[in-house]
Order: C-alpha cells, then sequence, then structure tokens
C-alpha cells in the first residue's frame, strides 16, 4: 500500500496512527484529520475490513468528514475518527479496547473518541478506564447517554429551516412528512412531527416497528420500496445512505428533501441535479448535526438544556447554508462545504496563534468536569 499517498489522496491528515497490540489483538487506526477548531471528534467504528487498505481508506474519508461536519455546524471542534478491524460480533474484549484507550490517551486530548457502528456505550466505558478523552458514555458517568433524540430534535429544526425557505411558512401544521427508516432517530422524529400537527407517512423494512410509530402518531404506513417516491412536502430519509442519484432523483415527488441518514447523495453533483429540479435538499452533516453537538455538550459538563440550545442552532445555520447557495449560484451540498471550509480557514489563522494556550484550557474543561 503506498501509504503516504494514500493519505494525501484522501484529505491531507494532519496525523495517522496505528495502534497495534498483538496480546488483545487490537489493529486500529486513529486519523486526526484537522484541528484548526478544536479537537478532533470523531466515534470508533469496528468493523471486519477486506484488507488494511479499506480500513485506512474509511478512517481517512470519516474524518474528513468529521471536519466538515463540526465545522459547518458552528461547532469548536476539528475532526477525527477511529477503526478498529475485526468482528464486533466475535472479537471485542475489554484488554482490546482498554488497549485502544490507551493509545487515545497518548494524543492528550488531540482525539476525543465516542462510539459509533459496531461499538457501544460498554466499550466506551473500558476506553474511558484508561483515557477521560471519551464521549457517547452513560449518564451515571457522567456522559450524555444516547444521542439519538438529539439528532431527531435538530433534524426538526432543519425541517423547519427548510419548510420556511420552500413554503415560505413557520407551521408543520397539516404538512406531510414522509419519514424513511423509523430506528432511534426516524421514530422521535415521528413524535416530534406529530406534536407539531404534521400528516406522517412511514415506511421501514421491520414492518411491526412502522406500525407501532404510526399507531401512536396517525400515521399511513407504506411500502419501504415507495417511500422515497410518496406524494408529500417533506422527505425525511432516516434509514441507510445512498439514496439519490440519476434513477431515484428524476421519481421523487418532494419538493423538500430534509432526514437524518448520512451520506443520502451517491456522489457530490446529485446535489447539483436536485437543485435544477427545484427540489431543496437540505445536506445531511449539517441537519443531522445534533447527536454531535450532544457529545460536544459533555466536554463541557453535560446538560440536557444546553445540548437543546446547541440542536435549536441547525435551523439557522441551514438557512445561512441555503442563502449562499441562492447568492452564489451552487448547490446546498457545496455551500455546506464552502461555509465549513470558510470557517476553518478564518477562526484557524486566528486560533493557530494560541494554539498552545487553547489546547490546555481544553484539558482543564475536561478533567475538571468529570
Ligand atoms: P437505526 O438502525 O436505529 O434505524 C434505522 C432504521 O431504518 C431501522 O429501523 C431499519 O429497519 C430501517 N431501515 C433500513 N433500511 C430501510 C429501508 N430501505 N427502508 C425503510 N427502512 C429501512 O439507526 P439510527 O440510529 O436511527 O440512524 C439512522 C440514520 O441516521 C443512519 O443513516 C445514521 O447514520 C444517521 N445518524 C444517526 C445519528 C444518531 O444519533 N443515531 C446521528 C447522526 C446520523
Amino acid at each position: 500500500m503506498a501509504l503516504f499517498e494514500t493519505i494525501e489522496k484522501h484529505g491531507d491528515h494532519e496525523e495517522v496512527v496505528i495502534c497495534h497490540n498483538s496480546d488483545v489483538g487490537l489493529k486500529a487506526i486513529i486519523a486526526i484529520h484537522n484541528t484548526a477548531l478544536g479537537p478532533a471528534l470523531g466515534g470508533t467504528r469496528m468493523w471486519n475490513y477486506e484488507s488494511d487498505e479499506d480500513a485506512l481508506v474509511d478512517v481517512l474519508r470519516l474524518s474528513k468528514g468529521m471536519t466538515y461536519k463540526a465545522a459547518a455546524s458552528g461547532l469548536n471542534l476539528g475532526g477525527g475518527k477511529a477503526v478498529i478491524l475485526g468482528d464486533p460480533r466475535k472479537q471485542k474484549t475489554e484488554g482490546m479496547f482498554r488497549a485502544f484507550g490507551q493509545y487515545v490517551n497518548s494524543l492528550n486530548g488531540r482525539y476525543i473518541t465516542a462510539e459509533d457502528v459496531g461499538t457501544s456505550v460498554d466499550d466506551m466505558e473500558n476506553v474511558y478506564a484508561e483515557t477521560p478523552w471519551v464521549t457517547g458514555i452513560s449518564k451515571e458517568l457522567g456522559g450524555s447517554g444516547d444521542p439519538s433524540p438529539y439528532t431527531a430534535h435538530g433534524v426538526l429544526m432543519g425541517i423547519k429551516a427548510s419548510v420556511k425557505q420552500k413554503y415560505q411558512t413557520d407551521s408543520l401544521k397539516g404538512m406531510r412528512v414522509a419519514i424513511q427508516g423509523l430506528g432511534h432517530v426516524g421514530a422521535h422524529l415521528a413524535d416530534y412531527l406529530f406534536e407539531e400537527g404534521a400528516n406522517l407517512i412511514l415506511a421501514d423494512i421491520d414492518q411491526e416497528r412502522a406500525q407501532t410509530v404510526a399507531d401512536r402518531t396517525n400515521g399511513k404506513v407504506v411500502d419501504p420500496s415507495t417511500i422515497l417516491f410518496e406524494e408529500c412536502d417533506v422527505l425525511a430519509p432516516c434509514a441507510l445512505g445512498a439514496l439519490f442519484d440519476d434513477k431515484t432523483i428524476p421519481q421523487l415527488r418532494s419538493k423538500v428533501i430534509a432526514g437524518g441518514a448520512n451520506n443520502q447523495l451517491v456522489e457530490d453533483r446529485h446535489g447539483e441535479a436536485l437543485r435544477e429540479i427545484g427540489i431543496l435538499y437540505a445536506p445531511d452533516y449539517v441537519i443531522n448535526a445534533g447527536g454531535l453537538m450532544n457529545v460536544f455538550v459533555e466536554l463541557e459538563g453535560y446538560s440536557p438544556e444546553r445540548a437543546l440550545a446547541h440542536t435549536r442552532k441547525i435551523y439557522d445555520n441551514l438557512l445561512e447554508i441555503y442563502s449562499i447557495a441562492e447568492r452564489e449560484g451552487i448547490s446546498n451540498n457545496k455551500a455546506a462545504n464552502r461555509r465549513a471550509e470558510d470557517r476553518i480557514s478564518q477562526i484557524g489563522k486566528l486560533r493557530q496563534k494560541h494554539t498552545g494556550r487553547a489546547q490546555r484550557v481544553w484539558g482543564t474543561l475536561k478533567v475538571d468536569n468529570r
């Protein structure tokens, strides 16, 4: 594998740490993409990668995504991510996560971890036994617990901003909202939208789950294969990504797409394709940042009220992105990237002068609050 070439190709990262401990079977990679705005925060994914190179490319791609997400969301955080190579159902041990925690600790707060696909609160508590630089731990240990209600609240705020932009109204009463996926995020979102008086169209590949949510929200359950193409005012994808491409875009019958799923566009150019046919797309990494905001608050000493104050900002973040897109005649996803890059460049330069001091302040905040 051409190591440095791969790193340069996938985002020119500040630091990549290879973690290896054969006693406990740990093989992991931590990637710190950019710390211009603050310490790099991003979860640890455990996955059975086909090759070491696949793992490296994944961690490089995901950590760069975290830089953009934090920056576009107005958070004082940089972007990082970690991957552990292995089968999360068979290969997890306490020793593995503690050894991983020692690597996280060695970075002294430049990288802060959390749970992600394949890792759980329990795993993060093993990491926490070795380092304070971990978020998303249980409430009993001073953490914030499950982030999905905050992600869903942020998505609600994003739907409100998108409806304001497209239909010039502040009310969701009577709006037809189609939700794909009623798991952690989708089910909470359905409850919030029901309270706002929206009419819900719901689908999940788990039929029973869809029906349970529909029963308590007066929703209509439809087939999962047609949910994306339902006639509605807002389409809220809350399942998996890679949804919008040359084949699906012409079949859409909603003028707004605003949902919590990650990586909804198959390629960046599909954001432009949506703009061309007048569909307002809320960039996924901006509208679904509520979970990240929630763990960010954990760093300062957790309070649910402050977490909600952050998720409310998703409303203004999106309106600002829509206004950049209109002014510059670009897609909303490009406008979100531009907002992130501008902030990294402006605030990053300012902060550079004080980096040593800022790092120490982070350290103090973290240790004092736990
Ligand atoms: P989850 O696994 O709890 O829920 C996903 C749901 O989607 C499940 O009920 C599943 O049955 C359903 N589903 C899968 N494929 C489907 C399909 N084709 N049609 C209909 N339903 C389908 O996951 P989650 O935590 O709710 O996350 C949902 C999305 O939001 C993911 O893309 C995730 O990356 C993203 N996200 C989640 C959070 C969070 O706080 N949980 C934060 C940011 C982004």
